[in-house]
C-alpha cells in the first residue's frame, strides 16, 4: 500500500510509519517538525510542509500520490494548553484538518483514518465508556477533535469520503527497539515525567490528589503506542470495505490512578519517584476508562501491551538510552 502518514514525525505517528514500514509498505511523512522530531520519521520519505498551507497539503497528494489512505496525526494534544490557547486548537486542530479533508476531495482521495480522543466524552457518567456514551468534551482540546468527528460524518455522507476516527485513551510506551519513544518539550505526560523523575531530570508533581477516586488521583486508561499502530493499520483495511463514518475507542479497559503508576514505575525502575503534591490540572476529569470492544469485534483489534508495567517498561528503555 502507499499510505501518507500526516504528522508522521511525532510519538505516535512515528510509531505508525515504522509499523507500515515493517510491513513493507510505501510511507510518506508530510510534518511541520514543530513538535515533531526528523529522526523519528525513520526511511520513510519527509515532505517538510504544514496543514495550515492548503497548496502544500495538495502538493503532497499530488506529487507523491495517489494513497490507499491518509493517517492524520497533525494536532496539538495538550489540555492544559488548550484551556490557556484555545486558538491555537482550534487553528491546527481544525481549520488543519479541514484543509485536509479539502485537498483529499480535490485530489480524488477518499479514506481517512483520524486521531480523535477519549477526551470527547468530557466527564463520562459511567466507570467504563464505550462508544454510545455522549460526546460532551470540557476543554478545546476535546471540543477540536469532537467537531472533526461530526465533520468526517458529514463529508461521508456528501462527499463519499469514508473515515475511522480512532478515539485514544492515554498512549504511552514506545517501540521495542528502544529507538523511538516519546519525546515532547516541555513533557506534560505522566509516564514521562515519572521516568524523568527516576532519573532525577525533573521533579515530579501530582495534579490533584482530591479526585473521587479510591486515592484520591486521577484515574487513566494506557495503552502502547504499537497497539495503537496496529489498530490504524487494521482500520485501513476495515474502509475497504466499510464507507461512512466510524469511530472506535481504543484502552486497554483497565485504569490505574496517578498513584499507581508511580508505584508501577518504581518496581520497573527499582528507583526511588518523589513527588510533590500539586494543585488539580484544568480541564482534567477524574476517570477516563475505555470499553473497546467495538475496535476488538469490528476491527479485529487484539492490543498485545496489556500488562502496565510492560508499558513502563518500554519507555523506560527508551528513555535510558537518550
Ligand atoms: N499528571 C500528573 N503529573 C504530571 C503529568 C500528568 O499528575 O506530571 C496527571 C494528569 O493530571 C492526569 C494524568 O496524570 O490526571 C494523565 O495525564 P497525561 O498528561 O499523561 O494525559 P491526559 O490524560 O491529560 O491525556
Amino acid at each position: 500500500m502507499n499510505i501518507l502518514v500526516l504528522g508522521g514525525a511525532g510519538y505516535i505517528g512515528s510509531h505508525m510509519v515504522r509499523y507500515l514500514r515493517e510491513r513493507g509498505d510505501r510511507v510518506t511523512v508530510f510534518d511541520n517538525l514543530a513538535t515533531g522530531h526528523r529522526f523519528l520519521a525513520g526511511d520513510a520519505r519527509l515532505v517538510v510542509g504544514d496543514i495550515l498551507d492548503p497548496g502544500a497539503v495538495e502538493a503532497v497528494l499530488r506529487q507523491e500520490g495517489p494513497f490507499d489512505a491518509l493517517i492524520h496525526f497533525c494536532a496539538r494534544s495538550l489540555v492544559g494548553e488548550s484551556v490557556t490557547d484555545p486558538a491555537l486548537y482550534y487553528r491546527n486542530n481544525v481549520t488543519g484538518t479541514l484543509n485536509v479533508l479539502e485537498a483529499m476531495r480535490a485530489t480524488g482521495h477518499r479514506r481517512l483514518v483520524f486521531s480523535s480522543t477519549a477526551a470527547v466524552y468530557g466527564v463520562p457518567q459511567v466507570p467504563v465508556i464505550d462508544e454510545s456514551q455522549p460526546a460532551a468534551p470540557i476543554n478545546p482540546y476535546g471540543r477540536s477533535k469532537r467537531m472533526i468527528e461530526q465533520v468526517l460524518a458529514d463529508y461521508a455522507t456528501a462527499y463519499d469520503i469514508a473515515s475511522v476516527a480512532l478515539r485514544y485513551f492515554n498512549a504511552a510506551g514506545a517501540h521495542p527497539s528502544g529507538e523511538i519513544g516519546e519525546l515532547h518539550e516541555p513533557e506534560t505526560h505522566l509516564i514521562p515525567n515519572v521516568l524523568r523523575a527516576a532519573l532525577g531530570l525533573a521533579p515530579l508533581k501530582v495534579f490533584g490528589n482530591d479526585y473521587p477516586t479510591p486515592d484520591g488521583s486521577c484515574i487513566r486508561d494506557y495503552v502502547h503506542v504499537e497497539d495503537l499502530a496496529q489498530a490504524h493499520h487494521l482500520a485501513i483495511d476495515y474502509l475497504g470495505t466499510h464507507p461512512g463514518a466510524h469511530v472506535f475507542n481504543l484502552g486497554n479497559g483497565n485504569g490505574f490512578s496517578v498513584f499507581e503508576i508511580i508505584a508501577a514505575a518504581r518496581r520497573v525502575t527499582g528507583k526511588e519517584i518523589p513527588y510533590d503534591l500539586a494543585p488539580r490540572r484544568a480541564g482534567d476529569p477524574p476517570q477516563l476508562v475505555a470499553d473497546a470492544s467495538r475496535a476488538r469485534r469490528e476491527l479485529g483489534w487484539q492490543p498485545r501491551w496489556t500488562d502496565v508495567e510492560r508499558i513502563i517498561d518500554s519507555a523506560w528503555q527508551f528513555m535510558r538510552r537518550r
